[in-house]
């Protein structure tokens, strides 16, 4: 089994070290790992009061401590990445930081609508200051935005937006899903599959099972990830995130190194 969503304290609200998230996956019985640690939104101009990324000085430490955490360990592979934010308009810096950075992968994630957190419970109240659907439909926009922007390997918590329980019918949700599954696939894309999602108020992974059905139909390929804050998290619900990978029809999980993708049977990947 793989994880490919690991915080570090860095990010401010993470705990434990790399090491401890290193100990715990071997706990867990996992042969690769991958640190995605919030990156410096300062980088892209933007400070939130609470800081939620690591600061654009602590990057290159990062950087070698998972290196050096990797060099050190000879049954886990370790890879390094990173989650980053999609921010509209910082698309050319970004792609310039990018290309300087020596991640395995890069997970492209929407925590931010315009100056809006919704990712952030201390913000949640904003959901009902607007009609859901249209933050939902401007939620969707920014998302494909972020698919066609060439950015990244990895689309993460894809249906976030649903964190905090607030969500439309599926009939009103159909067109979304298929279009973001069309998305994935005409970019070449890959998502993942994040068991956060059942510790929030969504109660459910990240996405949701019609949005894994339709993105397996159109043949977009699937990681895995736990979105760890804490070392205890590591690899969390992942025999249900498993079972259902494989009910939908999935058999294998991609793996990145220096940013191409290949990949791993799910039957290899269990312990
Ligand atoms: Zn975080
Ligand atoms: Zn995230």
């Amino acid at each position: 089994m793989i994880d490919y969503h690991l915080h570090t304290p860095l990010c401010r609200h993470a705990l434990g070290s790399p090491e401890e998230y290193l100990a715990a996956a071997r706990q867990k019985g996992l042969r690769e790992i991958g640190f995605a640690d919030h990156y410096p939104l300062g980088l892209l101009g933007r400070e939130p009061e609470a800081a939620v990324s690591m600061k654009p000085g602590e990057l290159p430490g990062y950087i070698r401590e998972i290196r050096a955490l990797g060099a050190g360990e000879k049954e886990i592979a370790v890879k390094l990445g990173a989650e980053v934010d999609y921010l509209p308009g910082t698309e050319e810096l970004l792609a310039e930081l990018l290309a300087g950075d020596p991640f395995d992968f890069v997970i492209g994630s929407l925590h931010f609508m315009g100056d809006w957190d919704f990712t952030h419970p201390y913000h949640a109240h904003r959901y009902e200051e607007q009609p859901l659907e249209q933050i939902y439909s401007r939620y969707f926009e920014l998302l494909w935005q972020a698919c066609a922007s060439g950015l990244f390997d990895i689309i993460g918590h894809i249906d976030g937006i649903k964190k905090f329980g607030h969500r439309l019918p599926d009939e009103a949700m159909e067109p979304y899903w298929r279009e973001t599954a069309r998305v994935l696939r005409a970019n070449g894309l890959c998502f993942e599959l994040n068991s956060s999602g059942k510790d929030a108020p969504a109660a459910e992974f990240y996405p949701g099972r019609r949005l894994l059905e339709l993105c397996y139909r159109e043949g977009v390929p699937v990681t895995l990830g736990s979105d760890a804050h804490g070392p205890e998290q590591v690899g969390r619900y992942f025999d249900e995130a498993l079972a259902l990978l494989r009910e939908v029809g999935y058999r294998e999980l991609a793996v990145f190194s220096q940013r191409r993708r290949s990949f791993i049977a799910m039957e290899e990947s269990g312990r």
